[in-house]
């Protein structure tokens, strides 16, 4: 089906604390198993067998452990350069193929469908697709500016100064490279995977993201390698993967987690609610997903446009990244149904299956995501908010610290408890 790349040969200086620089950063051990142990598990769960592992000077415990691979299920080769090519180079020591190569760094820690990821690549049809996340500090990441079909049309880079709001969407360091790609590398030289290989084909349309909340995350410091080892303790490791029945709290925008007020035509009018972000960061440390379900008329009113949106949310990602937290994705309905206003976009003054109290945006979430309703949330401050979610299947939270008008329209919609704010129902469900 496809085969793999295991970059192991970074240097892992910042673990010298747990690794006493006697092991490479890839053999440092996460419950028991070196983490490149997990990694070749999941390849060959997934079909992947044959895998090439490139190492460095000091990274012989590697092929010391794993031999030519047929302890664990799999053919393993080494690749082993005279001298360091950078993160990129080792690209150059793959024979040819027909099949798209898995590209990782050896210090991950991951479990995801990689059929789902793969299956992603083959639609869009690019020279790179990498796999892309939000994550807890945007602020200090190089992240990814995205175009249609998740086009990768930019990168932004952490040193440079940010003038305006900016995606929370971040490389997770797993790649899938096209055969063409490969072979287009060419000989052995020395290449940073990211600025050498990746930036060069962003400019030519050919780098897709595939955006996805399954867990990657790098052990490479002592924080994140006890987070790491928490996390696969508590069994959220393996729980994120899509290939399982995830659960979400979804959540409503305005009166949930930004203040109630004025319609947010722009991101000057938006405010995170008290409490918001530590509450979203508390959903991200466990086995649900975030996702944002939101009515937007204000673009069917001609209150805003499209791109005013888009910097609206990116605005609710930044205010949210800077205290540790992001959503998972966010759905938004841009239509109204009832038409003859000044300004109005008539496009978009139709009835449709997306508007809350219709389950659309659920049901879409729950396609892409794999998400079994019954044990998940729906958390608004609306009953109409309530209403949604019991037709979607899930239960339901209504916040009292948000809108208190009452729609006598949903009178009828009782949620599975009432709560003051977000905070206060989060910790409540999650026990
Ligand atoms: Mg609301
Ligand atoms: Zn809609």
């Amino acid at each position: 089906m496809m085969r793999a790349l295991i970059q192991a040969g970074g240097a892992g200086t910042r673990l010298a604390s747990i690794t006493r620089n006697i092991i490479p950063k890839p053999m440092v051990r996460i419950g028991g198993k070196p983490i490149l142990e997990h990694q070749v598990s999941l390849l060959t769960r997934e079909g992947i067998r044959d895998i090439a592992i490139s190492i460095s000077k000091s990274g012989e415990a590697i092929p010391d452990y794993f031999g030519d691979g047929s302890k664990f299920g799999c053919r393993i080769s080494y690749i082993r350069e005279d001298e360091p090519l950078g993160s990129g180079g080792a690209i150059g020591f793959l024979p040819p193929s027909e099949e798209e190569t898995l590209f990782l760094f050896g210090d991950l820690m991951l479990d995801i469908s990689i059929s789902r990821f793969l299956a992603f690549h083959l639609e869009r049809g690019g020279m790179l697709t990498a796999f892309a996340h939000p994550n807890g500090h945007p602020y200090d990441s190089d992240v990814l500016l995205l175009g249609k079909s998740s086009l990768i049309k930019g990168i932004l880079g952490k040193k440079v100064e940010r003038t305006d709001f900016y995606p929370n969407l971040t490389n997770a360091g797993v790649y899938i490279l096209s055969p063409k790609l490969v072979s287009s590398f060419g000989k052995p030289r020395k290449a940073d995977f990211e600025k050498d290989v990746m930036a060069p084909l962003v400019g030519e349309r050919q780098a897709y993201a595939y955006c996805s909340p399954e867990y990657v995350k790098d052990a490479g410091t002592v924080d994140r390698f006890e987070q790491v080892n928490e996390d696969l303790a508590s069994g959220i490791i393996a729980s994120k993967n899509l290939s399982k029945k995830q659960k979400a709290i979804f959540l409503d925008r305005d009166g949930t987690l930004n203040v109630f007020g004025d319609f947010v035509t722009s991101p000057e009018k938006l405010f995170l609610a008290p409490g918001a972000a530590e509450a979203v960061k508390m959903i991200n440390e466990s086995s649900y997903l975030a996702i944002v379900i939101t009515n937007q008329p204000v673009v069917a009113r001609g209150e805003t446009s499209f791109e005013e949106l888009d910097r609206i949310h990116m605005k609710l990602a930044d205010l949210l990244g800077e205290k540790g937290a992001y959503v998972d994705a966010l759905y938004f309905c841009p239509h109204h149904p009832k038409s003859g206003f000044p300004g109005e976009r008539k496009e978009l003054k139709i009835e449709c299956s997306c508007r809350k109290p219709k389950p659309g945006m659920i049901l879409e979430a729950a396609k892409r995501f794999n998400i079994d309703l019954a044990s998940s949330w729906m958390v608004g401050d609306t009953r109409q908010d309530v209403q949604t979610g019991i037709n979607a299947g899930t239960k339901t939270v209504l916040l009292t610290s948000g809108d208190q008008r009452n729609n006598p329209l949903y009178e009828k919609s009782e949620p599975t408890f009432v709560a003051y704010d977000l905070l206060e129902a989060v910790k409540k469900i999650l026990g």
